[in-house]
């Protein structure tokens, strides 16, 4: 049984839990494993970094500090490119009229907590 809350409530006997734990064991063993991808929704949150000089373009200027959703970041960054696990490579005005390269980064903040929630939703899922 789920509970209406955000806790998660099972009862029964031993035997009949079993086979629940069993399932939600398995669903975080994958996740250890496999990981979750990133870009999905509007849990996650980047922050737009320029290098804050006098050589940042007036497209990407304005945006310095801005915290973006992760589904934002996917569906407004074409260009972009995973330089690492938590950076992205936003390459902003590639293809604009503006012909020096981007130098900004879009950092991720909050991976700890998206993989919580998300393993979270999933455990209440198969429970
Ligand atoms: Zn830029």
């Amino acid at each position: 049984m789920i509970g209406m809350t955000d806790e998660l409530y099972l009862v029964g006997t031993l035997e009949e839990l079993y086979p629940k734990l069993t399932n939600i064991l398995r669903v975080i063993e994958n996740r250890a494993a496999l990981g979750y991808r990133l870009l999905l929704d509007s849990i996650e949150a980047w922050e737009y970094k320029t290098r804050d000089d006098g050589r940042v373009c007036p497209i990407c200027k304005p945006m310095h500090d801005w915290i973006f959703s992760g589904d934002i970041v996917r569906d407004n960054f074409p260009n972009l490119e995973f330089l690492g696990r938590g950076i992205i490579f936003p390459d902003t005005h590639r293809g604009t009229e503006i012909t020096a390269d981007c130098r900004c980064e879009l950092i991720f903040l909050n991976a700890a907590q998206v993989i919580e929630e998300r393993l979270h939703r999933e455990k209440m899922m198969v429970a």
